[in-house]
């Protein structure tokens, strides 16, 4: 079953430049993790933020579980975005980074406590529950910003270069968690990278973008094979 559906996506930030997506189509399955990569400036980072709603589309339209975005506002699309400097708020502990969008949408303290204690067992985040980021390693840090995303049980994970900020060993570790928690929550995932090892690892499937543009489509063993 098709879960997110691309229709012609194009986006042009300003009518008299180019445009930064153009005619981007793609089905991607139920529970498939998808890999965009591509050089700086080819519109990765355009295609999450027109799904999680921080841009709008130019032309085209794109389908979560059959329904148009345009007609859901941002926060009801049930995606969750994790990005590559982790945003979280200095001055609260980790539990409460967890616990902060549940409590923004007015969720029960018991439900809020129950997913909360969920995701830091399953990241490994359980013995700093209560540490600032600030003691956090970097990798500690990512597993927080995940555990954050994760608590909102979205039904699309979008990350934007999740593990740019941390070093080439803990990035290994990283994208393996990741995948792993892939398999475990069986979501969609939608992973920019411009690493190619790191699409490799983790892909169903890999889509390089170039120019706003899909060049290739395929598992990774066809994109890599044949360039
Ligand atoms: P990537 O994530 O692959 O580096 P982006 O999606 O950030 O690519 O950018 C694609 C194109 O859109 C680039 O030419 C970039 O300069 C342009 N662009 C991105 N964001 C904006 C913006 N807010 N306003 C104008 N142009 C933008
Ligand atoms: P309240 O809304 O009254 O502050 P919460 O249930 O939100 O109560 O929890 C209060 C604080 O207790 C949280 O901000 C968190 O720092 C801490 N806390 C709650 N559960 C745990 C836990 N399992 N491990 C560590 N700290 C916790």
């Amino acid at each position: 079953m098709e879960d997110v559906l691309f229709q012609n996506v194009s986006k042009q930030y300003d009518q008299h430049n180019e445009y930064a997506l153009k005619d981007f189509t793609l089905q991607v399955n139920n529970g498939e993790l998808i890999v965009i990569v591509g050089p700086s400036g080819s519109g990765k980072s355009t295609l999450l933020e027109l799904i999680c709603g921080f841009e709008d589309l130019t032309q085209g339209d794109i389908l979560i579980e059959g329904q148009s975005i345009k007609d859901k506002l941002p926060k009801d699309r049930n995606v969750a975005m994790v990005f590559q400097n982790y945003a979280l708020l200095p001055h609260l502990n980790v539990y409460d980074n967890i616990a902060f969008g549940m409590r923004i949408r007015k969720e029960s303290k018991e439900k809020t406590k129950e997913k909360v204690e969920w995701a830091a067992e399953l990241l490994e985040l359980t013995p700093y529950l209560k540490v600032k980021p600030k003691k956090l390693s970097g990798g500690q840090r990512q597993r927080v910003a995940l555990a954050r995303a994760m608590v909102r049980e979205p039904k699309l994970f979008l990350m934007d270069e999740p593990l740019s900020n941390l070093d080439a060993k803990l990035r290994d570790t990283m994208v393996q968690e990741i995948k792993a928690l892939h398999d475990t929550l069986g979501v969609t995932m939608l992973y920019v990278t411009h690493d190619q090892v790191e699409a490799m690892t983790i892909a169903d499937r890999i889509v390089i973008l170039n120019e706003g543009s899909i060049q290739q489509v395929g598992i990774p063993k066809e994109v890599y094979q044949n360039p």
